[in-house]
């Protein structure tokens, strides 16, 4: 029982009650550890908000909230260029639309299974909720695994996967967009086939190319974001990301604009990785690298090893299964930007990043640290912006592109970028200032937890029970 509550009598307090409706969403969902796990770490945050608003609870608010309103789950056939039929699972996670139409990315991985897409739907409600822009909360995917595909391969994976979900998805119903494995090319090919069958021109996807419906700088969107995001929590200790050695993990969309934002603001970006292992390259990432990573990841589509046949003072650190700790985790920096892929950081890197001197960790990828990690980087004092606040640089770009193809104009690169910048800021200032209201000053999880929560839940209740 929570210490110096006074609950009402036949009412149990909040500890007890949440704990309750977690053993529930375990029972309910088995095998689904990581979506019990962003649950777990937003209830947790939520035990200082029902202490103040018992009508959440009596409405039933986080029973209905962990509950997607709709699961869409279809079989994609394709033939691959040798002519054998292939089979992958698509699915699309509706699971809340309180503040707008459904919207979120489509990631398509071999990892993919339900559970990490109901994690990443669930993250997705919060996280929109935060951009200020009026958008709900989704995710979907695939099994498939792009790599190693031709481009035939991928369309006609594309159009079979869209053949299915157009009938689900709309400019006021749901608006998919990419996430790992999903870029412009797969975007591409997913719109032509949405407009093929609806017989429609709509924004039903965002992260559209520029001279169909795109909007400027959403590829560079959460890249950017996440280091906005970054320097304002460093402004806020008085400190900037100049001259800093910054450890950026993955080699795809995410990592790159991490990197180009970090050397505009003069830091000295030092690692990448994919899953074939880690590059470390002591004399930092310059933007002639980064064009070369571009290059390589974007176009050739190749392994970041490749790295160091170009740039030979660089180390490649092959992937090793039976190690416990990531590497890339264990090189001497001052910040640290996780941009591949959810529990890349166990407590083994959190005690090698904080032993290194790591002050600053801004997530980029979606839960990129398990539980035990945060914790530890919330013990210590660090400057720790979890991802659902900063890497929504991506969705509310997206939403922006939304807000012009409603308009059907478009704004100049500097005007969208000015766009997020200002946001990115504003959601820093949401999550501390709440963080502060609740009691817990400096703790941005429970400040983008709550912050999140508040305008999703008031929404739910204005709207009744539906
Ligand atoms: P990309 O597919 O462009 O890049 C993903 C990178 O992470 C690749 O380098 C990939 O290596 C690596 N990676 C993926 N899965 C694993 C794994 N299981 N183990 C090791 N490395 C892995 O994806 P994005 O950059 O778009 O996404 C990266 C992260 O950012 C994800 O967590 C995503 O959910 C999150 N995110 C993305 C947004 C966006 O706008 N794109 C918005 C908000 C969050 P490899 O090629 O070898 O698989």
């Amino acid at each position: 029982m929570s210490a110096g509550i006074m609950m009402p009598p036949g009412i149990k307090p909040p500890g007890d009650y949440i704990e309750e409706v977690l053993a529930k969403v375990k029972a309910k969902n088995p095998a689904e550890p990581e979506f019990h796990q962003a649950v777990q770490e937003v209830f947790e945050s939520l035990r200082l908000v029902l202490q103040k608003h018992p009508e959440y609870r009596s409405s039933k608010i986080l029973e209905r909230i962990v509950e997607p309103e709709r699961v869409i789950m279809f079989r994609v056939p394709w033939f691959d260029d040798q002519g054998n039929v292939q089979i992958n699972r698509g699915f699309r996670i509706e699971m809340n639309s309180a503040i707008g139409p459904y919207k979120g990315g489509l990631r398509f991985h071999a990892s993919v299974n339900l559970g990490i897409l109901k994690f990443l739907a669930f993250e997705q409600v919060f996280k929109n909720s935060l951009t200020t822009l009026p958008m709900g909360g989704g995710k979907g995917g695939s099994d498939f695994d792009p790599k190693g595909k031709s481009d035939n391969e991928v369309m006609r994976f594309c159009q079979s996967f869209m053949t299915e979900l157009w009938r689900h998805i709309g400019a006021d119903t749901d608006v998919p967009a990419g996430d790992i494995g999903v870029g412009g090319r797969e975007i591409g090919f997913l719109f032509g086939q949405y407009k093929r069958l609806a017989n429609k021109f709509t924004g039903v996807l965002t992260g559209k190319g520029l001279n169909w419906g795109g909007s400027l700088i959403r590829p560079e969107a959460t890249g950017y974001g996440c280091v906005y995001f970054a320097d304002e929590m460093l402004k806020s200790r008085k400190d900037s990301l100049k001259g800093k050695l910054c450890l950026v993990s993955g080699s795809g969309n995410v990592s790159q604009y991490t990197v180009e934002k970090l050397l505009d603001f003069g830091a000295k970006p030092i690692t990448w990785s994919d899953s074939d292992g880690v590059i470390f390259d002591p004399d930092g990432i310059d933007r002639e690298k980064l064009g070369w990573v571009m290059e390589l990841k974007n176009q050739r589509r190749g392994r970041i090893r490749e790295y160091t046949d170009r740039y030979k003072k660089a180390v490649f650190m092959p992937t090793d299964i039976k190690l416990e700790h990531n590497p890339l985790w264990n090189i001497k920096a001052d910040c640290a930007f996780p941009s591949a892929t959810q529990n890349e950081i166990n407590a083994k890197d959190a005690t090698n990043m904080l032993k290194n001197g790591v002050k600053l960790v801004a997530e980029g990828a979606n839960m990129p640290s398990t539980l035990e990690a945060t914790k530890m980087f919330l013990e210590a004092g660090i400057l720790y912006g979890p991802a659902k606040a900063a890497n929504a640089g991506g969705v509310a770009t997206s939403g922006l592109e939304m807000a012009q193809n409603s308009a059907r104009l478009t704004w100049t690169r500097e005007e969208v970028d000015d766009r997020l910048h200002k946001i990115m800021i504003a959601i820093h200032k949401s999550c501390y200032e709440t963080a502060d209201t609740y009691g817990t000053p400096g703790n941005l999880v429970n400040g983008a937890n709550i912050a999140g929560f508040l305008k999703v839940a008031n929404a739910m209740l204005d709207q009744g029970l539906v």
